[in-house]
């Protein structure tokens, strides 16, 4: 079996970010892109908060850009998806499925996974076609396209109140359907929403469809068991997120919620991986590497926070940079 020096699993802003770099270190990276190459923003139309494109970008034409940037310098990607792997000793072993080419298994010096995270949706009728054109599950993306409109958002927890409060500030109705009589979220978020003459609430309320043909048009609702049309402009899921771990439960510590614990994670575990690797100078030694030396994690698989491409990329390259300077050590 050949060993890479580094296999990079995800095809997100993050592992394309982590191929870049570690291409132009000369780690002839492998990239694994999964089946679905591109992550979540292959199912976005405009992208207009990612740094250096002033008019916006389309973010399969992103996506498709930052791969062929990680090709140009020597990334190998390889449109196949990583069934199984075993991190239980070095070099680690991968198996991986294609079913465009004989994607060969794999032994790796290092890993870098950014697997990425999948938002929740409640696959309604009316859900699969219009997502991008009025259904979303990024408010913090897509709020601006929203000026002036009528828009629901599907949730009780802290990121429907983040998601409502930030859509406000350009829709001129927000209406938060809820599944029970009480939100979830932190009693300030909750104060807040409530206070907001913008905000409207319907509890113990479900979403049944998502209605239009090229765009959102309306959509039904379950209000306390009685059937109501409503129009709307935009839907907003705001129902949590699930991080693609399966491959690595039982190989690396993940935290409560799947996530993988890294010294940057924004929880309370990253910053006791954090203090335990405090080095020379007071420098946190390998930020980006996981409970598994030698396996690093960066992008939405890790950040339960922030979720954005930005940050994703930022971390990618940080786990390509972690990872060359950790190969470097191991010499
Ligand atoms: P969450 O806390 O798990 O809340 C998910 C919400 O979606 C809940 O209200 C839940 O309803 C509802 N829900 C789940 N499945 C549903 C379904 N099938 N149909 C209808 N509704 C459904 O997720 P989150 O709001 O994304 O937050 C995740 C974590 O990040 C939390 O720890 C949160 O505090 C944190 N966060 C913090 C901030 C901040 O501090 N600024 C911002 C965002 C998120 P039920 O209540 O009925 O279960």
């Amino acid at each position: 079996m050949k060993t890479a020096q580094l296999v990079i699993i995800g095809s997100g802003p993050a592992g394309y970010t982590a191929a870049l770099y570690a291409a132009r270190a000369r780690l002839e990276p492998k990239v694994f892109t999964g089946i679905e190459s591109g992550g979540q923003l292959m199912y976005t139309t405009q992208v207009e908060n990612y740094p250096g494109f002033p008019e916006g970008i389309l973010g399969p034409k992103l996506m498709a850009d930052l791969r062929a940037q990680a090709a140009k310098f020597g990334a190998v990607i390889e449109d196949a998806h990583v069934t199984a792997v075993d991190l239980s000793a070095r070099p680690f072993k991968l198996w991986a499925q294609s079913p465009w080419t004989s994607a060969p298994d794999l032994l790796a010096q290092s890993l870098i996974i950014c697997t990425g995270a999948t938002a929740i949706t409640l696959k309604v009728p009316g859900e699969k076609t219009l997502i991008g054109r009025g259904v979303s599950t990024c408010a913090v993306c897509d709020a601006a396209f929203y000026r002036e409109k009528t828009v629901f958002v599907v949730g009780g927890g802290d990121s429907a109140m983040e998601d409502s409060l930030a859509l406000t500030k350009f829709a001129s109705r927000v209406t938060i359907i809820h599944r029970r009589d009480s939100f979830r979220a932190s009693k300030i978020m909750i104060e807040r929403v409530l206070k907001n003459d913008k905000i409207k609430v319907l509890w113990n309320s479900t979403l049944q469809a998502i209605k239009g043909k090229a765009k959102v048009e309306g959509i039904t609702i379950n209000e306390n068991g009685q059937i109501k049309d409503y129009p709307a402009d935009g839907l907003f899921y705001a129902i949590g997120h699930r991080p693609v771990t399966d491959l690595f439960q039982g190989q690396l510590e993940l935290d409560q919620n799947n996530y993988i614990v890294t010294a940057q994670s924004p929880t309370k575990l990253g910053a006791k991986t954090a203090a335990k690797r405090v080095g020379e100078r007071d420098l946190i030694t390998f930020p980006t590497m996981t409970s598994v030396e030698g396996v690093f994690a960066a992008g939405d698989v890790v950040d339960v926070r922030y979720r954005q491409a930005v940050i994703a990329a930022g971390m990618g390259s940080a786990a390509a940079m972690d990872t060359e300077r950790w190969l470097e050590d191991q010499k």
